[in-house]
C-alpha cells in the first residue's frame, strides 16, 4: 500500500524519483528549436528569443508562444516530421528500464506539448513509455479551425505563469512531504524551461555546454554535470547504493565549471 499523498509518483512509495525535461534532455534536439528552425521563424530568431528568456528580458512564456506562432503547418504534420527526425539519447532506454526495475519513477516535465512528447515517447521507448507520467504544456485549435488544418493550432499553457509551465509547481508538494515519507528527489535538463525547476531538487543535473550550467553557476545553484543518460545512470546507481551522497554529487558541478570542464568558459 503506498502512502496516501494523492502525489501520483508517490504511489509505489519509492525512495528516489527522477524528474525530467524532455527536450535536449531526454532528446538529443530540442524537437520545438526542431521545428522553430525548420518550419517556423527560424534558428537566428529563436536563438535571440532564447537569449532574451536567459537575461530576463522575456518570459519564456512570451519568446515560446511567438516561436510556435511561427509554425503554421497541420499538428499531424509537425508530429512525423518530429518522430522521423528526434533521436533519443542512446542511454536513456536503459535508465528507464533500470529505473523500472528499482521503483524509481520518471516524471517527465516539460515546456513542449503533450501529444508530440507522447508520440517521440511512444516511437522511441515503445509501449513501457505509458507508465512515465508526463506533465506538459498542450496544443488546441484556434477559433474556428481544427488542428489537422494549415494555421489551426496554438500551444495551450500548464498555468498562469511566465515560465508557461512552472516546474516548481509539481515539484514542491513532493518537497514538502513528511520527512519520513520523502523521496529524494533528482531532477535532469538542458536549458531555459529548466529555470523554474533548478532550485526545487536535491540533485540537478545539468547538460555539460548547455545554457542551464551558466544559469546555475550564475545563480549559485549547486549541480552536477551530465552527458548522456550513461553518466546519468552511473551517478544515479551510486546514490542509490550509498557509494556518493546527493551533498556530494551537488558540489561537483561548480568545480568542473571552474576546473573549465563544463563546456563552457568560466566568467573571469
Ligand atoms: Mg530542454
Amino acid at each position: 500500500m503506498g502512502a496516501q499523498t494523492g502525489l501520483p509518483a508517490m504511489r509505489t512509495s519509492p525512495k528516489f524519483i527522477f524528474f525530467t525535461d524532455f527536450d535536449g534532455t531526454i532528446t538529443l534536439q530540442d524537437s520545438n528549436d526542431f521545428m522553430t528552425d525548420n518550419i517556423g521563424y527560424g534558428q537566428a530568431k529563436r536563438r535571440q528569443g532564447n537569449i532574451d528568456t536567459l537575461e530576463g528580458r522575456s518570459t519564456f512564456r512570451d519568446s515560446f508562444k511567438d516561436m510556435m506562432d511561427s509554425i503554421s503547418k497541420p499538428y499531424p504534420e509537425c508530429i512525423k516530421l518530429l518522430v522521423d527526425n528526434i533521436k533519443l539519447d542512446p542511454h536513456f532506454k536503459e535508465f528507464f528500464q533500470w529505473s523500472l526495475e528499482n521503483n524509481i519513477p520518471v516524471v517527465v516535465l516539460s515546456s513542449g506539448m503533450e501529444p508530440i512528447i507522447k508520440a517521440l515517447l511512444s516511437a522511441l521507448v515503445g509501449p513501457d513509455s505509458e507508465k512515465m507520467q508526463v506533465v506538459a504544456n498542450n496544443v488546441a485549435a484556434r477559433p474556428g479551425k481544427r488542428i489537422d488544418e494549415e494555421g489551426g493550432w496554438e500551444i495551450t499553457f500548464h498555468d498562469e505563469s511566465g515560465f508557461g509551465h512552472d516546474k516548481s509547481l509539481t515539484l514542491r508538494p513532493y518537497a514538502e512531504l513528511p520527512e519520513e515519507i520523502r523521496p529524494t528527489m533528482f531532477y535532469a535538463g538542458d536549458g531555459v524551461s529548466d529555470l523554474s525547476a533548478a532550485k526545487e531538487t536535491d540533485l540537478l543535473f545539468a547538460k555539460k555546454g548547455h545554457d542551464l550550467v551558466s544559469y546555475c553557476v550564475r545563480e549559485n545553484i549547486p549541480f552536477t554535470l551530465f552527458e548522456s543518460w550513461q553518466s546519468i545512470l552511473a551517478k544515479t546507481k551510486d546514490i542509490v547504493a550509498g557509494k556518493t551522497s546527493v551533498k556530494d554529487a551537488a558540489r561537483e558541478g561548480y568545480e568542473q565549471y571552474k576546473a573549465g570542464e563544463a563546456g563552457l568558459k568560466p566568467e573571469a
